[in-house]
Formats: structure tokens, C-alpha cells, sequence
């Protein structure tokens, strides 16, 4: 695994590695889930065979009492077998072609899992890439929309020492590094 850019925000460090989310040992993963919070492919499908079968079960009680969760929210589980305490479930967008308020929802998805973070009291948080695999975000427009969250949050909020994304690929790893840059 490669960790090599960083920058400071603030209090916090936002960093890039290019790795698996199950594998880090942070306070928080999150997961890019969908909205019935029923596992799946991807780095959901991923989160859930590492984690055991405890993460889903407490999906499926979430779900029970507030139902469905939509687009641009998130929810908090415990962490069952992951190194991590807790995996926040966010909620992205589907691209559907960028008019349907897919880039205020992506932006939504990201602040609500850093106030859950900081709500549990977690220090360091790891995001994968939300929306850009399955849900079809363009990864360009979604990687300045996750580094602008990040640094906004940071700005306003100084509890968290690190917000790591977790790039699997080198081209989403690249595009998260430029947004880094910019
Ligand atoms: P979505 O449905 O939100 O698009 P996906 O899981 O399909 O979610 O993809 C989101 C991103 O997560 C993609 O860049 C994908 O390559 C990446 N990914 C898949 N597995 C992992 C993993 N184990 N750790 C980190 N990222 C992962």
C-alpha cells in the first residue's frame, strides 16, 4: 500500500493511500452503501464479508425503525471484525447525468459521515471513493467534491486528526490527488 500525499486542514490531516478500506486501521471506515443498507457489491460487499455478519444485522434493525436510507444520509454500525470501531454507511447518488442534484447529494453523503465521526467521538476516519464504482459518478467531479468536503468540514470542525481516502484503483487514486492539489 502507498501513502504518499497528505496535506494539513486545519487541525486534521487529509491523506491519500491507495489500499483496501477493510484493511485500515482507523476509528471509522465508510461504507458506500444503498439505501436498504443490504450489503452488496463493491467495497459494500467487501465491508460486509470483512466485518461479519453483526454490521448487517444491525443494518437491517436501522432500516426496521427509520426505514430506507436516502441518498446524500448516512447511518452509523458498530465495526463487528474490522479493525475499525465503527463503519458509517453512507448513502451516494446514482449518476443519472448530473440533474438530478447528484453533486449536492455526493457532497451530502460526505459531510454527514464526518459529523457522525465526530458525533462517536472518532479521531480518524478512512472514505472510500462513494458513487464512483457501481453508482457511475464521474470520478473527476467526485473526487473535488469529497477533497472540498473534507477541507470545508476541517475548516469549521477540529476534532478529527485524519481523513484518509482509501483509493483502490490508480486512476481514482490520480484524480483524488489532483482535487489534493488544486
Ligand atoms: P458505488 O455503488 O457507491 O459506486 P462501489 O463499491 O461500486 O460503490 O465503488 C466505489 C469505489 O470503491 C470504487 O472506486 C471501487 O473501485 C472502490 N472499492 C471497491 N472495493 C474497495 C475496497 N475494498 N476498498 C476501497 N475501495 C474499494
Amino acid at each position: 500500500m502507498t501513502s504518499n500525499h497528505s496535506c494539513k486542514a486545519n487541525a486534521t490531516t487529509i491523506s491519500l493511500v491507495r489500499g483496501d478500506i477493510t484493511r485500515q486501521e482507523v476509528d471509522a471506515i465508510v461504507n458506500a452503501a444503498n439505501s436498504g443498507l443490504m450489503g452488496g457489491g463493491g467495497v459494500d460487499g467487501a465491508i460486509h464479508r470483512a466485518g461479519g455478519p453483526d454490521i448487517l444485522k444491525e443494518c437491517k434493525e436501522i432500516v426496521a425503525v427509520q426505514g430506507k436510507c436516502p441518498a446524500g444520509q448516512a447511518v452509523i454500525t458498530g465495526g463487528g471484525k474490522l479493525s475499525a470501531k465503527y463503519v458509517i454507511h453512507a448513502v451516494g447518488p446514482i449518476w443519472r447525468g448530473g440533474s438530478s442534484n447528484e453533486e449536492e447529494k455526493l457532497a451530502s453523503a460526505y459531510r454527514e459521515c464526518l459529523k457522525l465521526a465526530v458525533q462517536y467521538e472518532a479521531k480518524t476516519v478512512a472514505f472510500p471513493s462513494i458513487s464512483t464504482g457501481a453508482y457511475g459518478f464521474p470520478t473527476d467531479k467526485a473526487s473535488q467534491i469529497a477533497i472540498s468536503e473534507a477541507r470545508e468540514f476541517c475548516a469549521g470542525n477540529n476534532n478529527l486528526e485524519e481523513i484518509r481516502f482509501v483509493l483502490f484503483d490508480e486512476r481514482t487514486y490520480d484524480f483524488f490527488k489532483s482535487a489534493l492539489d488544486q
